[in-house]
C-alpha cells in the first residue's frame, strides 16, 4: 500500500518538479552568463545615526537585471547562486565594487563613509575570504573599521568552528561583523554567543510593528537592552514610517535602515568596471 501511494505521488510531482528543476537550471545558466555580461549592479541603502539624524554609510545590495525577465530580487537568485557556488565569484565582486565606492565617497564627503557588504555562508567557507577582504582594503586605501560584513545564521548551519576561525581573522583586520536579521532564526540567542559580532541588525518583521503592537516594541526594545549589556551596536531595519522612527527614537536605537530614510538606489558615480573572471580585454577598455 505504501509502495503505491509512494508511486501515485511520484506520478503525480514528478512533471511539476521536472519544470521547476528546469526553470532552476535556466536562471542558474543565466546567472553564469550576467555575471560577465554586465547585468549585474550593486545598489546603495543609507544607514542613519538617529541621534545626528545623519547618514553614517550605505548597505550594498545585489541587484540582476535580466535581459527578458526584468529586475530579478536577490530572493530568488542569491540562494541560486549559494547553492551553486556561483555566489563566491559574484559576491568578491559585489565586494571589490562596494569598498571602491566607500573609498570614493570618503574622500568626496572628508568624513568617514561606511559600508556593509553581505557575505553567504558558502562566501564565509571560503578559505580565501580573508585575504580578499586584505587585499580589496589594500587596494582601495579604505580603512577596515569602515567596512562591516553582515552574516545570518545560515552561516551556522556550515562547520561552526571554522566560521567562528574566519570571523575572528576577518575582525583582527578590523573589519566589523553585523549578525544580519537578528531575531528571526531559531537559535538567535546562541548565535549571540557563539559568533565574534559587533552589530545586530533586527529584522524587518519586529521594526514593521513597532507602535501599533505592544509586543513587537517590546521585543525591540529587549534587543536594543540586550545588545547594550554586550556592546554592541544595533540597526533597526526596515523603517517606513515616522511612527516607527519616533518609537526607535525613544528606545534610545542607535542606527536604523529603511525606506523611510532611503531606497537602495544605483551609486551615482560612474561605473567601477566589469567583473574581475570577466574577459581582460573588457578590463582594459575600463583601465581597471
Ligand atoms: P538583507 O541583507 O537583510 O537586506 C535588507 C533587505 O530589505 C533588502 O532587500 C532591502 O532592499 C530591503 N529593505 C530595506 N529597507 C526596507 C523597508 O523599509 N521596507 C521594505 N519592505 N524592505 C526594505 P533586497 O535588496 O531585496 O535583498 C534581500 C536579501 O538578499 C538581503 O537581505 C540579503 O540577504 C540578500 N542579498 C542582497 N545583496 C546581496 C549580496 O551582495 N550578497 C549576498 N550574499 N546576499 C545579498
Ligand atoms: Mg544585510
Ligand atoms: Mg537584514
Ligand atoms: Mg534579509
Amino acid at each position: 500500500r505504501a509502495k503505491s501511494l509512494g508511486k501515485n505521488r511520484l506520478v503525480r510531482y514528478v512533471p511539476g518538479m521536472a519544470q521547476a528543476a528546469e526553470d532552476k537550471a535556466t536562471l542558474l545558466e543565466d546567472l553564469t552568463v550576467a555575471t560577465a555580461a554586465g547585468q549585474l549592479a550593486v545598489h546603495y541603502q543609507p544607514t542613519v545615526a538617529l541621534a545626528e539624524g545623519r547618514t553614517t554609510g550605505y548597505e550594498a545590495l545585489l541587484r540582476w537585471h535580466h535581459p527578458e525577465r526584468g529586475l530579478v530580487p536577490p530572493a530568488e537568485f542569491v540562494p541560486l547562486a549559494e547553492e551553486s557556488g556561483v555566489i563566491v565569484q559574484i559576491g568578491r565582486w559585489v565586494l571589490e565594487q562596494a569598498v571602491r565606492q566607500a573609498a570614493d565617497w570618503t574622500a568626496e564627503a572628508g568624513r568617514p563613509i561606511a559600508i556593509a557588504v553581505n557575505l553567504s555562508p558558502r562566501q564565509l567557507a571560503d578559505d580565501d575570504v580573508v585575504d580578499l577582504v586584505a587585499r580589496v582594503l589594500t587596494t582601495t586605501g579604505l580603512p577596515a573599521d569602515q567596512l562591516t560584513l553582515e552574516v545570518t545564521e545560515g552561516v551556522l548551519l556550515r562547520d561552526v568552528d571554522q566560521v567562528v576561525d574566519q570571523l575572528r581573522a576577518l575582525r583582527e583586520l578590523g573589519v566589523r561583523i553585523a549578525i544580519d536579521d537578528f531575531g528571526t532564526g531559531y537559535s538567535s540567542l546562541s548565535y549571540l554567543r557563539r559568533l565574534p559580532a559587533d552589530i545586530v541588525k533586527i529584522d524587518r518583521s519586529f521594526v514593521q510593528d513597532l507602535g501599533s503592537e505592544g509586543r513587537s516594541t517590546t521585543l525591540v526594545a529587549s534587543i536594543i537592552e540586550l545588545a547594550r549589556s554586550l556592546r554592541l551596536e544595533v540597526v533597526a531595519e526596515g523603517v517606513e514610517t515616522p511612527e516607527q522612527h519616533a518609537v526607535l527614537g525613544d528606545l534610545a536605537c542607535s542606527h536604523a535602515q529603511g525606506y523611510l530614510f532611503g531606497r537602495p538606489q544605483p551609486a551615482p558615480a560612474h561605473d567601477h568596471g566589469p567583473l574581475p573572471t570577466a574577459a581582460p580585454a573588457a578590463r582594459e577598455l575600463t583601465g581597471v
